[in-house]
């Protein structure tokens, strides 16, 4: 019996519509906090199903969501018999309508008032939640060879590169987030360190995302090598997830619109990231070799290294000479350039680059900072948002 009673999904009581809670409460979106509602159900239910939550019966499944605002997205994935949802929003004007949803769901939904970028979520459920982090799922890895690659292997792309298998059981928890764009890319290169680390709501174990990101950076986090948006926003999520372009959602879907249009990605953390070394080596060595990604990468390896000439005095030898070393370590093509090279190439590199740090005293701590290297993504910078998202 206490089966049946968990598998039926524990629908909701009749609520006001998002768009009358907004009116009842007198919320204005606040620019600052990035808000743009999505109020049409038929992209909230779109967004709580590419999450893959859905009512598995006993032992449900569990969510966290990353800035609820009214609660449109929170309320679907209750409706839809998650059996629990806690809510990290910074904004207390949406204390009210969340409120009501914690008692018309009678307390399965967790509010939470907080800044999610310094939010700790892995004390946020039972430990009975926790998962081994090898279980899960596993994707194929479309992303190498290069996409185009795989396209032409597989005229059925689409169906083959989403598929995946689960090992064991399945997580329970799942991350959602109608992201605000002035965090989506920070947090994003945060949540990796944690993945890396297993801390977070990684404790948990592989725990998947669904976030929404402008679309010109959800384009560059599943971005393949040689592809025009290839950054190292593409390497460093690459890396530590399967990463799954779900769908875009235009900008004219929100209130108020954003200049905008908005791509909805997946992550999967991977059961081992392909470079399997510590996440400030890579970001360091991913972060200066992207600093011109257009040249050939022996022109941004150079500050890898310090400044100087070498000879008999020195401590080091010439940057000339270390940039050699690496490439040569690396078996990479010195004329190769940055948004050309896969996951697997960076790999190679960062390798190398850590022998050398065990091997030249001092090296690791070295790092170039100049106002003139350039802090964004890609070359031109495709609107000032994208400026904006700078990490
Ligand atoms: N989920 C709602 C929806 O889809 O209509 C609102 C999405 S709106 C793009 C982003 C939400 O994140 C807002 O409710 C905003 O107040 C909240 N927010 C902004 N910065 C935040 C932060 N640092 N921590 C937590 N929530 C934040």
């Amino acid at each position: 019996l206490h089966t049946v009673i968990k598998s039926i999904p524990l629908r909701l009581p009749p609520l006001p519509t998002i768009r009358d809670l907004l009116r009842i409460y007198k919320i204005n979106a606040q620019k600052h906090l990035s808000q743009n509602f999505l109020l049409e159900p038929r992209l909230i239910e779109k967004i709580a199903k590419a999450s893959g939550i859905k009512s598995k019966g006993l032992g449900g499944t569990y969510a966290v969501e990353v800035g609820p605002g009214p609660g449109g997205i929170a309320r679907e994935m209750l409706h839809s018999g998650v059996e629990q949802v806690a809510v990290i929003e910074k904004d207390p004007r949406f204390l009210p309508s969340l409120q009501m949803l914690e008692e018309a769901s009678k307390g399965r939904l967790k509010i939470l008032v907080g800044d999610v970028m310094s939010f700790d979520m892995s004390r946020l459920f039972p430990d009975e939640l926790k998962r081994d982090w090898e279980e899960g799922e596993t994707c194929i890895d479309w992303n190498m060879p290069s996409k185009a690659e795989y396209e032409e292997e597989n005229p059925k792309l689409e169906k083959k590169w989403r598929y995946h298998k689960v090992k064991g059981r399945v997580p329970l928890i799942h991350v959602v987030g109608n992201l605000p764009f002035n965090i989506s890319t920070p947090l994003i290169i945060r949540w990796m360190r944690d993945i890396s680390e297993r801390k977070n709501i990684w404790e948990y174990g592989r725990v998947p995302m669904t976030l929404t990101f402008q679309k010109e950076v959800a384009e560059r986090i599943v971005a393949a090598p040689g592809e025009e948006q290839r950054c190292r926003l593409s390497v460093m999520c690459q890396n530590w997830c399967y990463v799954d372009y779900k769908f875009t959602i235009r900008g004219s879907a929100f209130v108020p619109k954003p200049k905008v249009d908005v791509g909805v990605v997946r992550f999967v953390p991977r059961p081992e990231p392909l470079i399997p070394l510590p996440f400030s080596l890579v970001e360091k060595v991913v972060r200066t070799l992207f600093s011109s990604r257009r040249k050939h990468i022996k022109y941004p390896a150079a500050f890898l290294f310090p400044p100087g000439r070498g000879g008999e005095k020195a401590t080091l030898p010439s940057r000339d000479d270390l940039v050699n070393e690496l490439i040569g370590l690396s078996e990479v093509n010195s004329t190769a350039r940055a948004y050309g090279l896969s996951v697997e190439e960076f790999g190679r590199i960062c390798k190398s680059y850590l022998q050398m740090c065990q091997r030249y005293d001092k090296l690791e701590d070295y790092n170039y900072r100049s106002p003139k290297m350039k802090d964004v993504c890609i070359d031109e910078p495709i609107d000032e948002e994208a400026l904006e998202e700078k990490w």
